[in-house]
């Protein structure tokens, strides 16, 4: 029987692990899927407090992880599979293997969203990517599009400027989530362009099982053309991972996590931490501190229970 296991291994799960493992509750981390969250997947983070010349995200990460350990937190790979959160202890299947534990903190993050056609999931890993940081260097001196109008989108519209011969932005309007910093460096940025009012209808070419090109549609004139390219990168924003607490947690309609206030759930004893939950700041430094927030929960909870 665990006193906590901490779902996901992201800032807020590694954060969560630090301050639990503190508190000598010996914290189990199950890495999950996506090891190591949003960050393993980003390139220089520029805004986390302490670090005045930029970090690399995976690095920040992976220092959270050995800060954890070091205090004696366990990391174990794989996902929750199925959970049961119906009465205490509650149980977590992990990869076909059931467990107990006294409480739960749920920082299983968001994963990328997908435009949801049929080519572009036959492409996936064949051209079509949302991760612009593990993707980019396979399209030295080619035609890339990003799709998406968020900082998100910006920052890979940047980075792959560095490997593509054109990158060409495609947004569904005219008006942008993108911070104006972001924005500028991109329309300063000579090799990429913008197409705006613009949908993605199909991916060419799935029989060929590379993508070759896309057909696009112009909201607005109801144009249809067609354009060349060789990657093609999503960067239209993310969904929460609580499939496998469907109805046990309470959700808002998009699956992110109802906070009942601080770090608490619907459930009493299984809290939330990071962009499970946020669907506002996402930042690494939010959920580093959502992290925190739900370890000193747990210590709490235990504590009132006689733990
Ligand atoms: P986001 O801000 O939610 O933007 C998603 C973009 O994708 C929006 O422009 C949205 O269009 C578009 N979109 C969503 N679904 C679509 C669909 N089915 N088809 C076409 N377009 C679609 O997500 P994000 O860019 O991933 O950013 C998430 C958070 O992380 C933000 O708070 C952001 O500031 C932060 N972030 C910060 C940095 C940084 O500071 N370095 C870098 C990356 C991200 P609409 O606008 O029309 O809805």
């Amino acid at each position: 029987m665990r006193d906590v296991v901490i779902i996901g291994s992201g800032c807020a799960g590694n954060t969560a692990a630090i301050y639990t493992a503190r508190a000598n509750l010996k914290p189990l981390v199950i890495a999950g899927h996506e090891a190591g969250g949003q960050l393993s997947l980003t390139t220089l983070v520029e805004n986390f407090p302490g670090f005045p010349e930029g970090i690399n995200g995976p690095d920040l990460v992976e220092n959270m992880k050995k800060q954890a350990e070091h205090f004696g937190a366990e990391f174990q790979h794989g996902s929750v599979v199925d959970a049961d959160l119906s009465q205490r202890p509650f149980r977590l299947n992990i990869e076909g293997e059931w467990m107990e534990t006294r409480t739960v903190i749920v920082a299983t993050g968001a994963s990328a969203r997908w435009l949801g056609l049929e080519s572009e999931q036959k492409l996936i890993g064949h051209g079509v990517s949302s991760c612009a940081t593990c993707d980019g260097f396979f399209y030295r001196g080619r035609k890339i599009i990003v799709v998406g109008g968020g900082d998100s989108a910006m920052e890979e519209a940047n980075f792959l400027s560095r490997f593509g011969s054109e990158v060409t932005v495609i947004h569904r309007r005219e008006e942008f989530r993108a911070s104006k910093i972001m924005l500028e460096r991109v329309h300063n940025n000579p090799k990429v362009k913008f197409l705006l009012n613009t949908v993605v209808e199909e991916i060419f070419d799935v029989s060929e099982k590379l993508v070759t090109g896309v057909r696009l549609r112009n909201v607005k004139t109801g144009e249809i053309r067609t354009q060349d390219v060789d990657g093609f990168f999503l960067a239209i924003g993310h969904v929460p991972n609580t499939r496998v607490f469907k109805g046990q947690i309470a959700t808002d309609p998009d699956g992110y996590i109802l906070s009942q206030g601080g770090a608490r759930t619907s459930v009493p004893g299984v809290f939330h931490a990071g962009d499970v939950q946020d669907r506002t700041y996402r930042q690494a430094i939010t959920a580093s501190a959502a992290g925190c927030m739900a370890a000193i929960e747990v210590e709490r909870f235990l504590e009132a229970e006689g733990h």
